[in-house]
């Protein structure tokens, strides 16, 4: 198996379920993963800093259809008292993340940034949903090195269902992807497994589009049904036969992950929350030997993360971020593997498929 996997290909692995088949494709992505990546394992600091949301998705738990959440947002000196913590702890990198929140100005970040970047040596991740080109523009010039912004799907009906358009709005999620990377910005980018309507064949679309798109980050998680969303509730339903929905599993996650390491080898993949909060006792391990090399502890402040609920029953909720430093790392040893060192950017051994982009001559910054 290589990158060149056909889409029809990556979908009949979508539909294995022969045990030995499958343990073959689970030793191939950690064979990948360990040639490409390294048995490294890079720890990236997760600050939650708002949980407001201007957005309706039908999916997510910070949405506006959920009422009866409190809403916070961090102010500057938490989340630079936070990201000093997230150093101290020798984490490579800081996630900032939130809903889609107008009250995150765009100076008042640039700001943060700024003085995240002067006073700790780490890398700076933004996850703030859609916002304009200026603001991107002016958070990279201000030191950001790297954003996340999942498409959720390839499928544009789909799309528009669970993430319906806000008035006005021009640019696709895809387009903001193509627009980061000519930033200088790296580019992560990733899906849900298992939402409503998911067919197989848009699966292996998404994962065909993972690899058109070059990406440098690549989550992945199973879709949890939130209760006060339209899709948790059941008043939306996609019109998909059972033989074509995509199961919201953890055996299915394990396939997209592995097989995403196999079209994307270089990228930095995480193994996630929402995979841990279906398997507990194992799925951060399993992530990480079925093709992952990231793992992304929660260092919100408990009181915050508690509220930060795009789905019920998240794992490690009531942890400090100390106890979840020591209870990965034991894990990440446990499975032979190293805590990486570092930034852990992406290496590339390939040219960037845009050589000639802004973002080739950004990648060699000295800001990274
Ligand atoms: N506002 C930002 C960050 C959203 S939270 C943005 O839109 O990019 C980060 C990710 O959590 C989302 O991209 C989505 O893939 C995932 N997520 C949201 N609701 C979820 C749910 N109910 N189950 C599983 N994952 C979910």
């Amino acid at each position: 198996m290589n990158p060149e996997l056909t889409k029809s290909e990556i979908e009949s692995r979508l539909r294995q379920t022969d045990p030995g088949e499958l343990e073959k494709l689970w030793q191939t992505a950690d064979r990948v993963r360990r040639e490409h990546v390294g048995d490294a394992v890079h720890l990236r600091g997760l600050l939650e800093i708002s949980n407001y949301c201007r957005r309706w998705c039908t999916y997510c738990g910070l949405s506006r259809h959920n009422r009866s959440l409190p809403r916070y947002r961090m102010t500057a000196e938490e989340i630079l008292d936070a990201a000093r913590q997230i150093a101290a702890f020798g984490y490579g990198t800081v996630v900032l993340q939130a809903g889609e929140d107008d009250g995150i100005e765009a100076v008042w970040l640039a700001d943060i940034i700024r003085t995240i970047k002067q006073t700790t040596p780490l890398a700076v991740t933004l996850s703030l949903g859609e916002r304009s080109l200026e603001e991107l523009r002016l958070w990279r010039q201000a030191g950001a090195d790297r954003y996340l912004l999942r498409f959720e799907t390839s499928d544009p009906e789909l799309f528009r269902l669970i993430h319906p358009p806000l008035g006005g709005q021009t640019l696709s999620r895809i387009d903001i992807l193509r627009q980061l990377r000519s930033l200088g910005y790296e580019v992560g980018s990733g899906v849900m497994v298992g939402i409503p309507g998911q067919t197989y064949r848009s699966l292996a679309e998404d994962i065909d589009l993972f690899r058109q798109l070059d990406l440098d980050m690549i989550g992945v998680g199973p879709y949890i049904p939130h209760p006060h969303t339209p899709l948790g509730e059941g008043r939306i339903k996609p019109s998909v036969s059972p033989a074509e929905q995509v199961p919201n599993t953890e055996e299915m996650t394990y396939k997209v992950m592995a097989l995403t390491r196999l079209v994307c080898p270089e990228a930095n993949i995480p193994s996630t929350t929402a995979l841990a909060t279906i398997n507990r006792e194992s799925g951060r391990e399993l992530g990480l030997q079925r093709g992952a090399n990231i793992v992304m502890p929660n260092c919100t402040p408990p009181h915050y993360r508690q509220l930060y609920e795009i789905y019920p029953g998240k794992a490690c909720i009531n942890e400090t971020a100390q106890a979840c430093q020591s209870c990965l790392a034991q894990r990440i040893r446990s499975i032979g593997r190293t805590i990486g060192t570092g930034p852990g950017c992406r290496h590339r051994r390939t040219p960037p498929c845009d050589a000639q982009s802004e973002s080739a001559a950004a990648r060699s910054a000295p800001n990274r």
